[in-house]
């Protein structure tokens, strides 16, 4: 048996942008949220201070968002800064 690699478990897709996944367009685990994304809707990297990851790991864009927002309002997290 040689074609459980092309299956790959099924037919998932990109949650940000459906794509489907293939051999050539690999999935990814956003460590953050832990849904699957194509490579280039987890390009994104981040350190993740509320699961103790001081080392930038692959995010995806909404938890990168998140992430940074977090980041920079810490203190004061209840006001909800606007941004962009
Ligand atoms: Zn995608
Ligand atoms: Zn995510």
């Amino acid at each position: 048996m040689v074609d459980h690699w092309c299956k790959d478990e099924g037919s998932e897709s990109c949650v940000g942008c459906g794509v489907r996944f293939t051999i050539y367009e690999r999935r990814h685990h956003c460590r953050a949220c832990g849904k699957l994304f194509c490579s280039s809707c987890s390009k994104y990297r981040s350190q993740i201070p509320k699961m103790k990851i001081p080392q930038k790991v692959r995010v995806c864009k909404p938890c990168l968002d998140q992430l940074r927002g977090e980041e920079e309002d810490d203190d004061d997290q209840k006001k909800k800064k606007k941004k962009n």
